[in-house]
């Protein structure tokens, strides 16, 4: 595809005093280049307009795309009570489940520019399908736990997913295997380091839940003598040359915010999933940061968010620790944006980061809305004012996935309907 975006504000690092004025050449998927007068003869798509501001798609850190099929079904209850709202209904999940609420949840996140999630669930092949299909980057966490699923071949099935997977990713530009043990109070000792294992050798992220809630911590005290964390560091979860990404770490002690640090591990924060469920606590981002840790930035399901809007979430996320905290300053916007926009990237994907020669890989904004006025701050503006309908467009390795509101890849139309009309058989 050959595109040409004019005269955008461009935001190649999260820095107010970074960002400048320019045209963007993409050539087949590549940025080829970025200059106030960059120009390509007869390009495909032009994308220009006033006030217009790019900078990279977010990518959701932690997520279970199919739980979209159950947004607002079980809300206002404790973590344990939802759960066995939700089981009843996820039990019924198979491979046509999993396909709508993906498509649901692909059709979601490209009119919010998110541009990948690292998903961790069942029948993560059908998933990739989806994901490539949209047109986004999909980190396709095969789910590991045995309790689960038991009647479409639990554990079995759920490892030959993850082979699968790995099969997938190798013809995809867009798909990237994971492994997801659920966490270390519901899978063994034995199945997480065979987990780990098979991360370290297919080197692909290892994905885990991890002090989701100050339960899960005392429950892990008192049968194992030490919080979450601390057992996975003993019983060998982190791996050199492994990168790891923690859902939650919502209640953890300064010890495991070193381990976190000292493993570089990638932290998937989900502040308002964790705070509709009550957890009581938020994960100490600011310390973790300190430490080393990537903090990124995810939605969790929507079933317990209840969107996947992560313009939204990036508010939630400032001012949760401000407010939690007493302090104001201890997470500023430009933290908050660069732990939704570059974090994942810089650790997984640098190459999509905003570059000549890089894969282009960018989400436009339309600041020509009153909510986004005047301009003194663009970080602030982007962090605290806005919100997943003031994407104009969006572009992911060179493809543009939707143009000033309309969605390219997916029937916009055709899957709200269905949505709608087949979520019934399934309750
Ligand atoms: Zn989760």
């Amino acid at each position: 595809m050959e595109l040409l975006l004019q005269d955008a504000l461009i935001i190649p690092e999260p820095d107010t005093t970074k960002i400048f004025q320019a045209n963007i050449v993409i050539e087949d998927n590549i940025i080829s280049d970025i200059a106030p007068n960059a120009q390509i003869p007869d390009p495909e798509f032009i994308i220009s307009g006033k006030s217009l501001v790019v900078l990279p798609p977010p990518i959701n850190s932690h997520t279970h795309l199919p739980m979209s099929l159950l947004r607002g079904y079980s809300d206002n209850k404790t973590l344990m009570n939802w759960l066995q709202d939700i089981w009843k209904i996820e039990g019924k999940f198979d491979a046509r489940w999993i396909t709508l609420g993906t498509k649901l949840a692909c059709l979601e996140m490209i009119k919010a520019g998110t541009g990948g999630a690292a998903d961790f669930y069942f029948h993560e092949s059908s998933i990739g399908k989806v994901m490539e299909e949209a047109g986004i980057r999909g980190w396709l966490g095969a789910g590991i736990l045995p309790s689960a699923f038991v009647d479409q071949g639990g554990y079995e099935f759920q490892l030959s997913e993850f082979n699968r997977i790995i099969e997938y990713s190798k013809g995809s530009p867009l798909i990237y295997a994971a492994i997801a043990p659920h966490s270390q109070m519901t899978v063994p000792e034995e199945i997480i380091s065979k987990a780990a294992d098979l991360a370290e050798i297919h080197q692909v992220p290892l994905m885990i839940h991890a002090s989701e809630t100050r339960k899960e911590v005392m429950d892990s005290e008192d049968k194992y003598g030490v919080p979450p964390i601390e057992r996975l560091e003993q019983i060998g979860f982190f791996r050199e040359k492994t990168k790891e990404i923690l859902a939650h770490c919502t209640w953890i002690t300064q010890r495991e915010v070193e381990i976190l640090g000292k493993h570089q591990a990638s932290v998937g924060w989900c502040p308002v999933s964790a705070q509709k469920l009550a957890y009581g606590g938020t994960t100490p981002v600011p310390e973790l940061r300190s430490a080393g840790a990537y903090i990124t930035l995810g939605t969790d399901g929507t079933a317990s968010n209840n969107t996947l809007d992560l313009w939204r979430e990036m508010r939630e996320a400032a001012n949760v620790i401000s407010a939690s905290r007493w302090d104001p300053a201890l997470y500023p916007a430009e933290h908050v944006l660069e732990d939704t926009c570059w974090s994942f990237r810089r650790n997984f994907h640098p190459e999509s980061l905003i570059k000549v020669e890089n894969q282009a890989d960018l989400v436009v904004l339309n600041f020509q809305a009153p909510h986004l006025k005047p301009m003194h701050n663009i970080i602030s503006n982007i962090v605290y004012a806005a919100n997943g309908s003031d994407v104009h467009s969006l572009i992911v390795n060179g493809t543009l996935l939707m143009y000033n509101r309309q969605v390219l890849t997916l029937d916009e139309t055709e899957i709200i309907d269905k949505t709608e009309e087949n979520v019934k058989e399934l309750l």
